[in-house]
């Protein structure tokens, strides 16, 4: 009976694409390291360690409708963003993260070979998006700072199989930001401009959805719940879209797309800004501790971040091997197999005890590789 089945014929593009290398979930790491579950230190996804307000705890426990299917259009939670805001709830769109709000622009804006603009080292799921939706990426790699190139983004616009490019702000996995005015220009593209937002809680800079700018015809500002409210395991984004397109972005959303729990959890988020802030707060500082205590060893150099995170390039031993010594010691971190990228590691600020716990799995380090001076 082996072989009577038609061969199943797969899209070529997508049959040669790798997979994407997503972070794996705590448990697996305490049973492949055998290190006991509160000993772990998970500094490896820029979560938030703090987790989830008290108030959206106590929603989740009270639950009073997981056997109702969520409301299609998101009623209560766009207008408490809206609120929130100060924006008009029939820009906002809430998607089951603010990567499944990138998948559904560019299917909506891709044909077959269409080309979408990076800005690498950056967040994969553009890359990953995009050759999901049979588009092309066209990489226009940062400056050694991380500043993007603006010139070379512009030159790389005038393709007119180019249809979108996306800029983080702050940029994962470096930290640094893309001010208003270089975003403003790039609106002069006739492409659109995706800005992700994900960590601005953190960068002391405002969201461009509180400047004027956000009325641009081609601007779209993504979200997340996932980093300053501690949601990231529900998750829950958001973005702001041009009036012209989020109607047919209504068309193609999976009609249930977030669920009743995320729902729950960020409206009361949203009601509790006020305690989620203080440890966005302590992130922050913790981020400047991190960077501070990093440089005063020698064959670690931290980049200046304004995020939750902090890059990290390494000298005098690969970074790979600082990688797999701290994942030995039970302190994840992330490292990166992509170009301009194969020295570094990038390290999310966790609580005090946590960074106390990398510190010195990291002078364990220094002392069995490079002596004890190292
Ligand atoms: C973490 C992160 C996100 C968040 O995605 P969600 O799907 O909302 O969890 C988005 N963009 C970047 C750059 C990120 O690092």
């Amino acid at each position: 009976m082996a072989d009577l089945r038609p061969s199943v014929r797969l899209r070529p593009d997508v049959a040669d694409m790798p997979a994407y290398v997503p972070v794996e979930p705590p448990e697996f790491w305490v049973e492949r390291l055998g290190v006991p579950a509160g000993r772990l230190i998970k500094l490896d996804a820029n979560e938030n360690p703090y987790g989830p307000s008290p108030r959206a705890r106590q929603a989740l426990a009270d639950l009073p409708n997981a056997q109702i299917y969520p409301d299609p259009s998101q009623r209560a939670l766009r207008a408490a963003l809206a609120r929130h805001l100060g924006l008009d709830a029939g820009r906002i769109l809430v998607g089951h993260g603010s990567d499944e709000l990138i998948d559904l622009l560019l299917r909506l804006v891709l044909e077959a070979g269409d080309v979408v603009l990076d800005c690498p080292p950056t967040f994969g799921m553009y890359r990953f998006c995009t050759a999901v939706c049979g588009g092309r990426i066209r990489p226009v790699w940062r400056r050694p700072d991380f500043a993007l190139d603006l010139p070379a983004v512009e030159a790389a616009a005038a393709d007119r199989r180019v249809k979108a490019v996306f800029i983080t702000s702050p940029n994962n996995p470096d930290g640094s930001i893309t001010v208003p005015a270089a975003v403003e220009r790039l609106l002069r593209l006739p492409i659109l401009v995706v800005v992700d937002e994900a960590y601005v809680e953190f960068s002391g800079s405002p969201s461009l959805v509180s400047q004027p700018l956000r009325e641009a015809e081609n601007l779209v500002i993504l979200r997340t719940f996932s980093k300053w409210a501690g949601l990231a395991g529900l998750r829950v984004g958001y973005g702001h879209f041009p009036a012209e397109i989020i109607g047919h972005l209504w068309k193609i959303k999976p009609p249930y797309n977030v669920n009743v729990a995320a729902t729950a959890a960020a409206l009361a988020s949203l009601e509790d800004v006020d305690y989620l802030q203080a440890n966005v707060a302590r992130l922050v500082a913790g981020c400047e501790r991190l960077q501070a205590e990093l440089a005063r060893f020698p064959f670690l150099h931290p980049y200046p971040s304004r995020a939750n995170f902090v890059l990290c390039r390494v000298s005098k031993l690969p970074a790979r091997q600082v990688w797999e010594a701290l994942r030995r010691l039970g302190v994840l971190v992330r490292y990166f197999e992509q170009p301009g990228l194969e020295d570094c590691v990038r390290i999310s600020a966790g609580t005090p005890a946590q960074v106390d716990a990398l510190l010195a799995a990291l002078r364990q380090i220094a002392e069995e590789h490079l002596g004890a001076t190292g």
